[in-house]
């Protein structure tokens, strides 16, 4: 199969880039990975008028630790985040959830920003993000803006993002005090997406009670979501197997699963129950084992 034609940029900066998007935007895709997109383009269910070729953006390929905050450039590759030192030593969370997103070849290629902007409700990292607390900044001609998850997701595979408009970094909030982060999901074979996927990062207060609780769930509805509910539950409590029960129950309550051919939506609900009590047991488990940051 081949793409449909189309004009080809390949910008040396971001200025430049978004220069083009200011004049092509409407018509134009970015290309980053394109482990989402290339698929798209072959099988002729996109066919942009122009494709706009971020990879040349060093100035976007970058981890930073800054204060509060991980920031990650958006073509930074998903392997470069997976093995760098904080998040192989302190940040299980965004490790695993990386380890489950498709397999080592395709995350040695594909960036984090094309993960986040794709959109994709069955994917890990977004619910991640959500769980860490985790921004997104987007920049264009006229400025930039910081947006939370929950701003950026509209439905399935939608953004609010204007076509003026690139995604220039995620930001991760960092834990602070005792803290522990898992990823659990239910997939067919390991690099599959998420049928259903549960995110959760806690810090402990120095008395052993939950300071904070993150909990983002994918394959759970159109976009990825933060179970508001069960981390107000949670928080405040000391870690308990009945309270984490009841916050699974409150996360299934919270999900808008729909049916498709792989299991039903009342399966799903069942599997968010299931396991948003198996991520809280790991993370408690990590937060416990680990030093003070
Ligand atoms: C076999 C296989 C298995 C996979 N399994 C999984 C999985 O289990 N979980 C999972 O989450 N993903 C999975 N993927 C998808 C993969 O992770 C992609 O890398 C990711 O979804 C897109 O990242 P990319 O950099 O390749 O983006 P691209 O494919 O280049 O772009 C994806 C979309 O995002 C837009 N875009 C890209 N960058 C930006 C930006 N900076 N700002 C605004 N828009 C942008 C593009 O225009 C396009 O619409 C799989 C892919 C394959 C081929």
């Amino acid at each position: 199969m081949k793409p449909a034609a189309f004009d080809y940029y390949a910008p040396d900066t971001l200025e430049e880039a978004l220069a083009v998007l200011a004049e092509r935007g409407d018509e134009a895709k970015i290309l980053a990975g394109g482990q989402s997109l290339v698929p798209l383009l072959n099988m002729r269910l996109a066919k942009p008028e122009a494709l706009v070729d971020i990879n040349r953006l060093a100035e976007l390929d970058y981890i930073r630790e800054e204060d509060d905050w991980l920031a990650v450039g958006a073509i930074t590759r998903q392997r470069a985040l997976e093995r760098y030192p904080l998040v192989r030593q302190r940040l299980p969370l965004i490790a695993d959830s990386l380890h489950y997103l498709g397999h080592a070849q395709i995350r040695n290629r594909g960036t984090i920003g094309g993960n986040l902007a794709h959109a994709d409700p069955a994917s890990e990292l977004p619910a991640t993000l959500v769980a860490m607390g985790g921004e997104l900044v987007v920049a264009s001609a006229a400025g930039r803006r910081t947006l939370a998850p929950e701003e950026f997701y509209l439905t399935y595979l939608t953004t609010t993002l204007d076509p003026t408009e690139l995604l220039v970094e995620a930001r991760f909030r960092l834990p602070t005090g005792r803290h522990g982060g898992a990823f659990v999901e239910l997939s067919r074979r390991h690099g599959d997406y998420a049928m259903v996927g549960v995110a959760v990062q806690l810090e402990l207060a120095p008395d052993g009670t939950l300071a904070r609780a993150g909990i983002g769930m994918c394959g759970a509805g159109p976009v990825p979501i933060k179970a508001a509910a069960a981390e107000a539950l949670l928080v405040g409590e000391r870690p308990s197997e009945q309270v984490f029960a009841e916050a699974g129950v409150r996360a299934a309550e919270q999900a808008e699963p729909e049916s498709d051919i792989h299991a039903s939506a009342d399966y799903r609900r069942d599997m968010v129950r299931v396991l948003t009590v198996r991520a809280l047991r790991l993370a408690l488990q990590r937060a416990t084992a680990a030093p003070d940051r």
